[in-house]
């Protein structure tokens, strides 16, 4: 590629809009264009970014065995009311009439639509298992689209669906995708972290999602630098990662016992008695919503039961508790409190809603020593808040004698184990060896890969623009000509240069444009190539070229002969 017969087209000023770095550099660069809020064009050099990371996340999906296909994004409405989505999933979902006026949706996701496939293409136990991907455009009409292709409201994810005879082997297949997703992220050259993570409106039990440490991030992660502790702190529970149990830290024991919360209302509420399973209660608000209360049932086995409101008998139509005194007046406790029930000992807050702009941040542990933490709160946390946590985290010893750090994160990836959530509302069942019928056992898996390009810029960019991983980068290299239209020597050596790159396999670009070296370096250092190569007169009488690696700006004189073995 020649940049003369490339569209490049740098700008100086980003829009005012553009709050984060990505959404900034991605503009300038001339990456992407918008047409509506949260919704761009990829251009020519952003498409380049979005096929690499493809290409990575469909050898390793490909390689653990998972079969792509396409699924429509224009998908009927009939099926996710099979699901009870059609109800369920709020304005999130853009749902659109066609001429005979018969309902559809964009599709945000595909667990509907592939159950259908499914259901009908898979009959017996001998197909089984199966995991069917695509990489698609998903819609969703987010509250607050911003920051770019970060939180978009048209954006491209691929999601996989495997499906398997009964759970044993579902779980295989979880794992293989959580293997397969390390495997991407790790050649991506991020720098990620898997947690554990709240299920969502997708629904299902086990989840792990891949953040990308970034301070942009919008997601908050507790881990243990110590262990492979790490959750989301939106809701983090995670016995499968949890470090061997320790005794409880001697300071629990002097913790004075809250008030219980009233297990009587909070067994009313849920129509039915608390199972002898259900060791505490959290209250949790949603401050975003305006204190919208959830109730999290922790069960002694460390799961984590969550309730909306909303779904209680009474709180059907979306009763708001307005104010802290209300949610003391009917549960007996404040929000952000997590109490026991029955014998069990007191659990510590170790932060609540005592600690600034912060709706509901709780950190606790039981007798057992178990750690959890139950959150939710605001996507607009301003800066100091976190701060108090970090106080708050780094103050405060871990329950189970470790320390907490907080970092922010960017969720990259996503997986579920969704059991027969889907497959049962469906009917999806095949024929197992006794020839009776049975239920799939499904898992999904998600990455978005829109996103990644922008999570990419948010860990990899300095003041004079992007610095892409190699790997994803729209041109590894560019070859930087110096005199291009008066010079036929360097026209010569950086055509030669251009071909041999080439035939090395090495995606390049050779900068043939009629502009000063000033404004050239500066397009190409705002692009994010990794290596430049400056080829002029100057160097080539001594018999040398330029070679700058972006990412630390340190410039090399190499022999022409040895530029190749340098580059590659
Ligand atoms: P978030 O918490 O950021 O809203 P999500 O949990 O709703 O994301 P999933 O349903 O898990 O997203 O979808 C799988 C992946 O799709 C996410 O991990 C993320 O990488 C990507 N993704 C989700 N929403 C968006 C969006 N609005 N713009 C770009 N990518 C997105
Ligand atoms: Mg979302
Ligand atoms: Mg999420
Ligand atoms: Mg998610």
């Amino acid at each position: 590629m020649h940049a003369s017969k490339f569209h490049i087209n740098t700008l100086k000023e980003a829009p005012s809009e553009a709050e984060v770095a990505s959404h900034q550099l991605m503009t300038r660069a001339g990456m992407i264009r918008k047409a509506a809020g949260g919704i761009y064009t990829y251009m020519p050099l952003a498409l380049r970014v979005l096929r690499k990371i493809e290409t990575v996340v469909r050898e390793e999906m490909n390689r653990a065995g998972a079969l792509e296909l396409l699924m429509p994004v224009v998908q009927p409405a009939e099926l996710w009311e099979e699901s009870g989505r059609w109800q369920e999933y709020g304005p999130e979902l853009l749902r659109i009439k066609d001429r005979h006026n018969r309902d559809f949706v964009l599709q945000p996701t595909s667990e509907e639509l592939v159950t259908d496939i499914v259901r009908n293409e898979i009959h017996s136990w001998r197909q089984l298992p199966v995991n069917f991907y695509h990489i698609q455009t998903k819609f969703r009409d987010e509250r607050r689209p911003r920051f770019g292709l970060m939180r978009g409201r048209e954006f491209t994810m691929k999601d996989a669906y495997s499906f398997d005879r009964d759970e044993a082997s579902a779980q295989a297949s979880y794992d293989a995708m959580f293997a397969a997703y390390h495997r991407i992220f790790t050649r991506l050259g991020l720098t990620y972290r898997a947690v554990a993570a709240d299920t969502g409106s997708i629904g299902g039990s086990r989840s792990h999602e891949f953040q990308v440490i970034a301070d942009t991030g919008e997601d908050l992660i507790v881990y243990n630098p110590d262990s492979d502790y790490a959750a989301n702190i939106e809701l983090a529970e995670a016995p499968c990662l949890l470090p061997e149990r320790k005794p409880a830290a001697a300071s629990l024991e002097k913790t004075p016992t809250p008030q219980a919360p009233k297990c009587e209302m909070v067994a009313e509420l849920l129509g039915r008695p608390l199972s002898d399973t259900v060791k505490s209660i959290v209250l949790a608000t949603d401050t975003d919503e305006g204190a919208v209360i959830w109730l999290l049932l922790v069960r002694g086995d460390h799961e984590l039961n969550e309730i909306k409101a909303s779904k209680l008998p009474g709180f059907e139509n979306g009763h708001r508790f307005a104010t802290e005194e209300e949610i003391l007046d009917v549960f007996g406790c404040p929000p952000g409190y997590l109490g026991p029930i029955g014998t069990r000992r007191p659990v510590r807050v170790i932060a609540d809603t005592t600690v600034a702009n912060m709706s509901d941040f709780i950190c606790g542990a039981n007798e057992e020593g178990f750690h959890y933490t139950g959150v939710n709160w605001g996507r607009d946390l301003p800066e100091p808040a976190v701060a108090d946590l970090r106080n708050v985290v780094a103050g405060d010893p871990d329950p189970r004698g470790g320390r907490l750090a907080i970092q922010r994160g960017i969720e990259v990836g996503h997986v579920f184990f969704l059991g027969d959530k889907y497959s049962k509302a469906l009917q999806a069942t095949f024929l197992e060896t006794d020839g009776k019928p049975a239920i799939l056992q499904m898992g999904c898996y998600g990455i978005g890969i829109s996103r990644i390009a922008a999570a990419a810029i948010e860990q990899n960019h300095d003041d004079k623009g992007i610095i892409w991983p190699r790997g994803i980068a729209p041109f590894e290299v560019v070859i930087c000509t110096m005199g291009w239209n008066k010079s036929e020597t360097v026209r010569n050596e950086a055509g030669k240069l251009y071909e041999q790159l080439q035939q090395m396999g090495v995606d390049v670009i050779l900068d043939d444009r009629d502009i000063r070296p000033g404004v050239m370096f500066a397009d190409w250092e705002l692009i994010g190539v990794p290596l430049r190569v400056t080829i002029g007169d100057r160097g080539l009488q001594e018999g040398v070229v330029e070679i700058q690696a972006r990412r630390n700006g340190v410039t090399h004189k190499v022999a022409l002969s040895d530029a190749l073995a340098r580059i590659k």
